[in-house]
């Protein structure tokens, strides 16, 4: 692909850098550890951010570079690198974009930093044992208590529940309107939360946590609530199109080095007196692998811009997270499948296999992100029918 025709050459040279960064830390040599030994790649992202490379979503005037297209870039890269060290960003990403969009100066000022400099990692608490897709379901309540609200409740398969800094939690706090209407959004600092448990997702995942939390009586300054009182719902569905792109921006970088694969194994290997990568049999699936991952890409890239230039993009964001999680399934497989019984023991395309049959269910299954996109085009159709 043609990335200079995509990007500024502002963006090329953050993503030079960036490059640059992975190559000297020997990401790639960290991932193939952690898969052996499993292990959180918290000192690496600490370096990340200590060498002025995290964030560039942020204002330039808490360190970034005002660009979700760059915050993009660095899901991009961090997926291509080192698949458990993109797992930190991502939801650390989600939370530092959110408190720069919704936070108070004192919020920001409080957080920002420490996230852009990779002191502290974030995390984004949704989802409950009762409420998966339908997250109007929750029941995680924040009573006012003096100059506190406690919080009393449990969030499951929250990624890097158990291991991050800060928490965005989303909590109700008048239940006698819809949900829509009763729920608020609450930075929580650890210590305080309670780990039921790190789930073992697919027979393991390696270098990342996945959690089941609880609250019980945590007490949360009143000053740490997230954009105003009751103001839960509208801070979630901003929230959401920003983690969706990131998280398909991510995939995107999942799936790099795995088609890479695909065409290296497909060109050494031979049967039958030549290379497998003769046999159409072979080929095409490298044709259909790279089509769908360039298809997801522009995709992803398209919805930042338009996110970047203020539309809410809830449409593209939920295309961007389809495209690429189908794209990046599609290549596991398929890698998987040229690399014949290698495939099914070896690092790292059984691992990628595993997670890309993971990636269609976070951040809204890919059910839900159908369902956004049609109910977007019948309600654009229906507008377009009354003009
Ligand atoms: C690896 C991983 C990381 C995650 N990280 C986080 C995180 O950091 N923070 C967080 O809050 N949550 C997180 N989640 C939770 C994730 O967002 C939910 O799992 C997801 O939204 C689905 O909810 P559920 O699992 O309860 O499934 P359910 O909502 O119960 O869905 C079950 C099935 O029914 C289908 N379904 C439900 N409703 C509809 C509908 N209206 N139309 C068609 N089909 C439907 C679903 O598509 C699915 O196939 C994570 C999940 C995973 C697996």
């Amino acid at each position: 692909m043609e990335d200079e025709l995509l990007f500024s050459t502002e963006e090329s040279k953050y993503r030079a850098e960036l490059r640059d960064f992975l190559l000297r830390t020997d990401a790639k040599g960290v991932e193939r550890d952690i898969y052996e030994r499993d292990y959180y790649p918290r000192a690496l992202y600490k370096e990340l951010g200590e060498a002025g490379l995290l964030a560039p979503v942020l204002p330039s005037e808490y360190g970034g570079m005002g660009s979700l297209t760059c915050e993009a870039i660095l899901a991009e890269e961090l997926g291509a690198a080192c698949v458990p060290l993109a797992w930190i960003h991502s939801t650390s990403s989600y939370v530092y974009a959110t408190i720069a969009r919704f936070g108070t100066e004192e919020q920001k000022d409080r957080f920002l930093d420490a996230m852009r400099t990779g002191a502290k990692t974030g995390a984004i608490a949704i989802t409950e044992p009762e409420a998966g897709s339908d997250v109007m379901r929750i029941k995680t309540r924040a009573d006012p208590n003096g100059d506190s609200y406690v919080l009393n409740g449990e969030k499951r398969n929250i990624t890097n529940g158990s291991k991050a800094d800060i928490i965005i939690v989303w909590a109700l706090t008048n239940t006698e309107v819809e949900p829509a209407r009763g729920m608020s959004a609450y930075i929580v600092e650890q210590p305080g939360v309670i780990v039921l448990e790190d789930y073992k997702l697919l027979g393991g995942f390696p270098g990342t946590v996945n959690s089941h939390l609880k609250f019980d009586g945590l007490c949360v300054p009143k000053e740490n609530i997230l954009g105003g009182l009751n103001e839960g719902a509208r801070i979630l569905f901003a929230e959401l199109a920003i983690e969706r792109v990131l998280y398909a921006a991510m995939l995107i970088g999942e799936a790099r080095p795995i088609i890479e694969l695909a065409l290296d194994y497909s060109m050494q290997r031979e049967q039958f007196g030549t290379t497998i990568s003769r046999f159409e049999a072979v080929n095409f699936k490298v044709a259909d692998m790279v089509t769908k991952l360039e298809a997801a890409r522009l995709m992803v890239y398209h919805t930042t811009r338009l996110l970047d230039a203020g539309y809410s993009a809830e449409k593209e964001s939920a295309m961007s997270k389809l495209l690429a999680s189908e794209a990046f399934y599609e290549a596991a497989h398929n890698t998987l499948q040229i690399m014949g019984g290698r495939g099914l023991s070896e690092y790292p395309v059984e691992w990628a296999f595993r997670m890309a049959r993971l990636s269609m269910i976070p951040a809204g299954t890919n059910e839900i992100m159908r369902y956004i996109v049609q109910r977007e085009v019948y309600k654009a159709k229906a507008r377009k029918n009354k003009e």
